[in-house]
């Protein structure tokens, strides 16, 4: 189009934590970048989840590249205290970052760059740096006559307390984290009942974020040194046993319940029997928020492996980013993009090395236009 676009060398798509960390390295090799958020103010994911939720660290194991987040003597910190650290850093480095301001479009220029559409202006740039989270793209499974349910639905992202459930009867639906802490609190209040697929595992006790971060770090060795893959986290259970979670379980709550096959007016149908109730919490997860790069194509059939792509649900990724497209980078989604890379601690040892990739690339896409 004719708008008028400002040329930079980079542009990051969120300014979550994972948008800092490659803002930090960008800042180092001298870049010339901005990162776009649609948020209104700093914190990534962290302003919108739960009241009550705390890491699964101590403040020293969730820092970031360069400044430490500050110690927090009562026990592990709460999302408030990584908000204000993440605001901090980010006007510590001086980190250019819009906001609010939310791209929507990312395409191929004919020079061989990417323009970023936004609803505030547009951008030209050799790369692209995607960290835009999961929390924007919950997922939702779909049962049958879940849109006749008469009473409440909400999704983890919607949920912040437990007193909006007092009195009533509550499933909560899912074998993961947000599941797990999302029960234990409510059922203080509720009468709860879960739903899992699979029986929940459940962590060893002494299993932090320190422990996580360990055994994801020997996985990236090995992968790194092409040593056999190892199971990572998975291998040690799916539920971190954060206090509230650990008392829950020890009040017998955590016990495995299978799933109900359809969704009546006013309850859970399971082959067997109804269970009437109030309220579904949907605590089924997130996708990686990728729409923005529909104009790419990205998803097409890969030719030389058929079915690949589809298979795995999941672009294929080379090192952070696409084969066919080097200076499009994908950082601090999960295991998709890296070992730990969706935590603090995590995320500057991908966001270091996807960068250092990025210098040869746009070495070369400069070079190509002069
Ligand atoms: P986000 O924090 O989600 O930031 C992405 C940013 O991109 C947002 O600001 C968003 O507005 C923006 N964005 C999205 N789309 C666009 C667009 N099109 N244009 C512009 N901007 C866009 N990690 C830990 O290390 N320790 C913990 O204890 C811990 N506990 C957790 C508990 C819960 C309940 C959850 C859900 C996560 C937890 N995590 C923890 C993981 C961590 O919070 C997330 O993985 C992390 O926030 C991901 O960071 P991010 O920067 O990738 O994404």
């Amino acid at each position: 189009g004719d708008r008028a676009s400002t040329a930079v060398d980079v542009v990051v798509v969120g300014g979550g934590q994972a948008g800092l960390a490659a803002g930090y390295y960008l800042r180092r090799a001298g870049h010339d970048f901005v990162i776009l958020d649609a948020e209104a103010a700093p914190g990534g994911s962290w302003p919108h989840y739960w009241e009550s939720l705390r890491l699964f660290s101590p403040a020293e194991h969730s820092s970031l590249p360069g400044i430490p987040m500050p110690v927090w003597r009562r026990g592990f910190p709460p999302a408030g205290h990584v908000v204000d650290y993440l605001t901090a850093y980010e006007q510590r480095y001086r980190l250019p970052i819009h906001r609010p301001v939310r791209v929507t479009a990312v395409s191929r220029t004919g020079d061989g760059r990417y323009l970023v559409e936004s609803d505030r202006g547009t951008w030209r740039a050799g790369a692209v740096v995607n960290a835009t989270g999961t929390w924007r793209c919950p997922f939702w499974p779909r049962y049958r006559g879940m849109s006749r349910f008469a009473g409440t639905q909400v999704h983890t992202v919607g949920y912040r307390t437990p007193e909006a459930f007092a009195g009533q009867r509550v499933a909560v639906v899912g074998g993961g984290n947000s599941a797990a802490q999302i029960l234990a609190e409510v059922f203080t209040v509720a009468d709860t009942l879960g739903a899992t697929p699979h029986p929940p595992r459940l962590m060893p006790d002494d299993v932090d974020g320190r422990v996580l971060f360990d055994v994801a770090s020997a996985r990236a060795q090995a992968l790194a040194s092409g040593r056999a893959d190892t199971d990572g986290v998975a291998g040690l259970g799916d539920i971190v046993m954060v206090p509230p979670v650990k008392a829950a379980r020890d009040r017998g709550v955590l016990v495995p319940q299978p799933m109900f096959s359809s969704i009546a007016a006013d309850g859970l149908v399971y082959p067997d029997r109804h269970e009437q109730v109030d309220a579904i919490i949907w605590c089924t997860g997130f996708r990686p928020v990728l729409n923005h790069l529909r104009p790419l194509a990205l998803r097409r059939p890969d030719r030389s492996r058929p079915g690949r792509a589809a298979a795995s649900g999941r672009i294929p990724l080379h090192h952070n980013h696409v084969p066919a497209e080097p200076g499009l980078l994908f950082l601090g989604y999960g295991d998709w993009t890296g070992p730990a890379s969706a935590t603090l601690i995590g995320v500057g040892r991908t966001a270091r090395d996807a960068v250092a990739a990025l210098g040869p690339h746009l070495a070369a896409t400069a070079e190509a236009r002069t």
